[in-house]
């Protein structure tokens, strides 16, 4: 094993030696840490910045923050006794339920020994005649390894629109991925919500019940579906005891890793009658299993109109006042092509006299002002601003790190136009670097514990197939990259994901980021079964050397 102190090739200081560093103890580095160590006997380290594990659920402290996907499969699969150990409370979590499972699982696998917390990785450097990664924190800390393992989240990144006059704002601003820790008190406030995506439509119920009044200014009108969030009685939390191994089954088999399957049916194969039945029932049932019960959903134009048009009545249904419905049923875009969101009481929330909604289509922000949001249309006094405006996705928190590989190649330039891959795990000349979710693997389209713990037991294997084999070095091939991409390309092509130009997954709400469907969207069982083939064939697409 390489754990020593050897001096820093480029800086002459010395560095701690590891096999394995992995960054951020979110979902992803706690289970590669486990994996490396525990199972392969490694010295591996995790650096974080943050100064507790859990990620996403240690940063998102916003009112309202809770998973869209169910809390029983929203959690590590790969052990029984952790599965066994644990109890959620609710159908879908809250932020601090989910932040407890975190620091519980992080406990049982005595993982906090061998994280370094408050540790910001702002360069990592590949040393070819050495074979090593050199890795810098803020903090200043000096760390080498063989192998890195980026673990930093695909929405970790938070995006702060460029608006002018920030800096004048008299009142308090915040982004909701970077939440205060003991919180923000609206009472008696005026508040101001910029932003409707997932996080907005949560937040946005929670603040209107405690703030004097709320403007919510809305660029993109959205779907949202209630999730009837609720207690979960005895008989589910025995089922899910006694069920698990098929849940887990289910959920490795299908395209987007949550707990169902997709129908085999056609919107367009029913009758009106039969259909509206279908919806009006996952309607009360709630959550996104909607999307789930026809299968052309996000592959057929006239089926995704018939969702969406249901979903908009919805909206008008639900909203009294006709101009706030008129704004908010005001969607350009097809049902599920931006990640579609559930709520509690969302639409309801403006039927409260003290919420307005404003459209940025309308009227423009211009600036922020010293006491408040200045439209083309007027000026909104605020006291507080919540930015609900969410992540520079994907590729943020990896350019964050400033890669370089070989021939100090930086990531950033590299990836210029855009992401490129192999597998979303490797990128070439970048060696021994493997990406947990990265851009061109399933990632944020799945429910993303699936899609974490087959990315980490793929480089698990990797790693372990190589210490048997002697190979030292793995580096993914420029022909497998260019295949890859034109697969990840095609198959997003053949969706409804691709028409919708102004979603994140196309790096539309960042400006300047290109415009490329970063996530594959074959589905999670397909992509799962790629994976272990380019394995079972000697790691296929990759260079391997001694
Ligand atoms: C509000 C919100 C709701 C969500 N809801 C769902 C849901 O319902 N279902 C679902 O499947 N997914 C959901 N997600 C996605 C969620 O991010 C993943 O489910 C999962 O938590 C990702 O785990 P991770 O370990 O890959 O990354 P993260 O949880 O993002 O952890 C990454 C860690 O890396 C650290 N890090 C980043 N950069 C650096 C650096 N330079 N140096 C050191 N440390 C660094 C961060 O501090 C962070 O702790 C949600 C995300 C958000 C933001």
């Amino acid at each position: 094993m390489l754990d020593a102190v050897v001096p820093l090739a480029a800086t002459s200081t010395n560095a701690r030696l590891y096999d394995a560093l992995i960054i951020g103890a979110g979902f992803a580095g706690m289970y590669q840490l486990h994996s490396l160590r525990d199972r392969l006997g490694l010295s591996a380290h995790v650096l974080e910045a943050g100064d507790g594990v859990g990620g996403t659920w240690y940063w998102n402290r916003y009112p309202g923050a809770r998973c869209d996907s169910e809390s029983h499969s929203y959690c590590y699969h790969f052990s029984d006794e952790l599965v066994q150990g644990w109890e959620w409370s609710e159908r879908y979590p809250s932020q601090p339920e989910i932040l407890r499972y975190l620091n519980y699982a992080a406990d049982k696998l005595d993982l906090k020994r061998d994280i370094t917390f408050g540790a910001r990785v702002v360069a990592a450097r590949y040393d070819e005649a050495e074979n090593l990664w050199h890795v810098q924190t803020e903090q200043g800390g000096h760390y080498a390894a063989r192998y890195l393992i980026t673990a930093v989240g695909c929405l970790s990144s938070a995006n702060l629109p460029k608006i002018d006059g920030i800096a004048d704002f008299q009142g308090k601003w915040y982004h909701t991925g970077e939440w205060p820790h003991e919180g923000v008190d609206f009472t008696g406030k005026r508040v101001g919500v910029i932003g409707t995506g997932s996080t907005g439509i949560q937040a946005i119920p929670v603040i209107s019940a405690a703030a004097k009044h709320l403007t919510v200014f809305q660029r993109t009108a959205n779907y949202s579906i209630p999730a009837r969030n609720a207690p979960l009685t005895d008989d589910f939390k025995k089922y899910v005891r006694e069920n698990f191994a098929e849940i887990r089954d289910v959920m490795r088999s299908t395209v987007n890793g949550h707990p169902w399957r997709i129908a085999d049916r056609s919107v367009l194969d029913v009758s009106d009658e039969e259909r509206n039945e279908i919806f009006e029932k996952a309607w009360e049932r709630g959550g996104l299993r909607l999307r789930a019960e026809f299968r052309d959903v996000l592959t057929n134009e006239e089926a995704n109109r018939i969702v969406s048009d249901f979903l908009k009545k919805k909206i008008s249904q639900i909203v009294k006042d006709p101009a706030k419905a008129a704004i908010l049923s005001d969607i350009d875009h097809g049902f599920a092509t931006k990640r579609p969101p559930i709520d509690t009481g969302y639409f309801e929330t403006y039927n409260r006299d003290n919420v307005d909604v404003v459209s940025l289509r309308a009227e423009a922000i211009e600036r922020i002002t010293a006491t408040g949001v200045k439209t083309s249309k007027g000026e909104y006094p605020l006291d507080i601003i919540v930015f609900a405006t969410g992540f520079d996705a994907m590729t943020g928190p990896l350019f964050n790190l400033n890669i370089s590989g070989r021939g100090d190649m930086a990531l950033r330039d590299v990836w210029r136009e855009g992401p490129r891959s192999y597998l979303g795990l490797q990128v070439v000349g970048f060696p021994n670097l493997f990406t947990i979710t990265g851009p061109g693997s399933p990632s944020v389209l799945t429910n993303m514990p699936v899609a974490i713990e087959q990315h980490v037991d793929w480089i698990t294997r990797c790693i372990a197939d190589m210490r048997k084999s002697g190979q030292t070095r793995i580096e993914a091939k420029p022909d497998a990259v260019d295949d890859w991409m034109v697969q990840v390309q095609e198959v997003a092509n053949r969706t409804l994901f691709t028409k919708t130009l102004h979603s994140w997954y196309l790096g539309a709400n960042v400006p300047g980021k290109p415009r490329v469907f970063m996530p594959y969207i074959g589905g999670m069982a397909r992509y799962r079964r790629i994976c272990d083939e380019v394995a079972d064939k000697g790691y296929e697409g990759f260079a391997l050397t001694r």
